[in-house]
């Protein structure tokens, strides 16, 4: 059984992981607009997996018997200067979601809420995978530069990319 503190907090979570979902689409049609198709598929999928995490927390909520809760979303933003803009943006707001996976783990910690610290711990290392995925496209963007021959190299790499359900 979740308290009312955790369930509020997991509801929360449910939020902003649908909000990345969201934010995401706004970077894959960015990257839509200026004709860069490998980097569209690259935000199409992280946006597939942002809504597998939301799903996750929701089957969460509701196996445990709390009353999954949703809300109207944000946008945290929709304007992008370049793709490099694109990623460290992205690598911000996935640093922000690591934060929130941390504080759901303190107060399950705390609550000596064993489930919940259990199911918290794939969060705890899909967020180093999270991070160091948008941090190296930022060394090889910055690498690049206004090369556009590296650029079309990187966007035929990330058009590479497909959405695999994590089996966890
Ligand atoms: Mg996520």
């Amino acid at each position: 059984m979740l308290s009312t503190k955790l369930l509020d907090e997991l509801n929360l979570q449910i939020k902003y992981e649908l909000e990345s979902a969201h934010y995401y689409m706004a970077m894959e049609a960015y990257f839509d607009a200026n004709d860069l198709p490998g980097f569209a598929n690259f935000f199409k999928v992280q946006g597939q997996e942002e809504r597998f995490h939301a799903e996750k927390f929701y089957n969460f909520v509701y196996e445990t018997n709390g009353k999954v809760s949703l809300t109207a979303l944000d946008l945290p933003g929709k304007d992008f200067d370049s793709p490099l803009d694109v990623f460290k943006k992205a690598l911000v707001h996935e640093q922000f979601i690591t934060k929130r996976i941390y504080h759901l783990m303190d107060i399950a910690v705390e609550e000596k809420n064993y489930t919940t610290q259990s199911m918290l711990n794939w969060f705890i290392d899909e967020q180093v995978e999270e991070e160091n995925s948008m941090r190296e496209k930022i060394v090889i963007l910055e690498r690049i530069q206004d090369n556009p021959n590296g650029l079309y190299m990187l966007d035929a790499q990330l058009a590479a990319r497909i959405f695999t359900p994590p089996v966890a």
